[in-house]
């Protein structure tokens, strides 16, 4: 049960972005509520899919390397290989140093909470943030309890509730939906496979604007597509379903394909209004060419977390640190990530309008021109910016 109805900040959402968030602030000292309509441990629709990037800011904030996630069990699944097709034709396979590591979200995101509340976060599952009053800066739950704070960090996903309080000249609802896209999956035991998967493998050409994955877990494979609602209308399950019979895999029944939105360039520029800084889906930060989105929750996060304490430890006064607070925030935003979401975006409208008219053979030859370079772009060694090589993250 929280302690109180009063807090330095009140955090919406315990996914990624929000235990993040929380693991940094109440470790910084501060009064945090993390409030969650979910009880956790709790199961979110997901690849599990975490890059070299993810791992070096799990070690930066959390002081976890990726050989202690693996023997804590968070790792689930690792893989130096990649496979990419266009439909069943194989476009390349190589061999990666640098590893691809799968969690299940269920374990995965309840560590994290986990880290958080040891650190004094304070939190609440099973009741969702319902209204805000921003006059008087009050939260107040579905089951009805109203706390204050002096800040309030949206990370409750990609249909958050924080982000309906936001005006129209800061989330433009056409370009958010434009952008949106759903991402359908469904497990499949590893024996429904002719071949055995121990890395995962991208499928492009079933959907517009979008592809199809197969990654592996330690017991499981998890088949998805996913894609641009706008391309591709009511044909995303038509195309997944053709996806699952390319492989082989016998009759799926309709109730075990599950669906879930997700940011695929709709990023905010200005994810701040009043004292509500918004972080992860709930701010449409993902990769916007492969929906990449547990690092840029956490990244976001940290940086959201950042911005707080900065104008916390400068003690400004109560009626200015909002307005600090969000433009410190747009300022590290511009700073580490806006520039890879609009290169990554640029490249996905390049390689979905290109690939449409030229084909299997054209992203062969790009595929050989460029080497091992996307792969370093993915795991943040290079930026989606001509993919010139960058220099390792700062905290902030
Ligand atoms: C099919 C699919 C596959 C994906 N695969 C990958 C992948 O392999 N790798 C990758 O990096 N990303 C992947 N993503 C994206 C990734 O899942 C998200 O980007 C990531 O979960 C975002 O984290 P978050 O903390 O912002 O939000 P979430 O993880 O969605 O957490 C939000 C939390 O807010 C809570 N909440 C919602 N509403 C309220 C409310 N009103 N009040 C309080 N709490 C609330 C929810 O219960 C949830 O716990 C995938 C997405 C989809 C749909």
């Amino acid at each position: 049960m929280p302690e109180s109805t009063e807090y330095d900040v009140i955090i919406a959402g315990a996914g990624p972005a929000g235990s993040t968030a929380g693991y940094i602030l109440a470790g910084a000292g501060l009064r945090v509520l993390i409030i969650d309509k979910s009880t956790f441990p709790r199961e979110k629709l997901c690849a599990g899919c975490i890059t070299a990037k993810t791992v070096k800011l799990l070690q930066r904030v959390f002081g976890e390397s990726a050989g202690d996630l693996r023997k804590e069990n968070i790792i689930d699944f690792e893989a130096r290989r990649y496979e990419i097709f266009y439909k069943d034709k194989l476009v390349t396979g190589r061999d990666t140093d640098l590893p691809f590591y799968f969690v299940k979200r269920y374990v995965y995101d309840d560590f994290l909470l986990k880290k958080a509340r040891r650190a004094g976060a304070e939190m609440i599952g099973g009741d969702g943030v319902e209204y805000f009053d921003a006059g008087r800066n009050l939260i107040r739950t579905s089951g009805g309890r109203t706390f204050t704070a002096r800040f309030i960090i949206g990370a409750d996903g990609i249909n958050s509730v924080m982000r309906r309080f936001f005006p129209e000249n800061r989330v433009n609802r056409k370009h958010w939906q434009e952008n949106l896209a759903t991402g359908l999956e469904i497990f499949i035991e590893r024996s429904a496979l002719k071949r055995e998967i121990n890395h995962p493998v991208l499928c492009f050409d079933y959907v517009s604007y979008g592809y199809s994955w197969l990654f592996p877990n330690s017991d499981k494979l998890i088949a998805g597509t996913g894609g641009l609602n706008v391309k591709n209308r009511r044909q995303l399950l038509y195309a997944f379903r053709k996806f699952l019979s390319a492989l082989d895999i016998g009759e799926v029944r309709p109730y075990r394909v599950k669906g879930h939105p997700f940011p695929y360039g709709n990023f905010l520029r200005e994810p701040a209004y009043g004292n509500i800084l918004l972080a992860g889906d709930a701010a449409g930060f993902a990769d916007p060419l492969l929906g990449e989105g547990i690092f840029y929750a956490q990244r976001s996060a940290e940086l959201a977390s950042t911005a707080i304490l900065h104008t916390m430890k400068k003690g400004t006064k109560a009626e200015d640190a909002a307005g600090e607070t969000a433009g410190e925030y747009i300022r590290l935003l511009q700073r580490h990530l806006y520039t890879e979401f609009v290169y990554a975006r640029k490249t996905r409208d390049f390689i979905f309008n290109y690939f449409n008219k030229f084909n299997c053979l054209a992203l062969k030859m790009l595929m050989t021109v460029l080497g091992s370079r996307p792969v370093e772009t993915i795991h943040g060694m290079r930026s989606y910016r001509w993919m010139q090589k960058q220099e390792p993250e700062e905290p902030y």
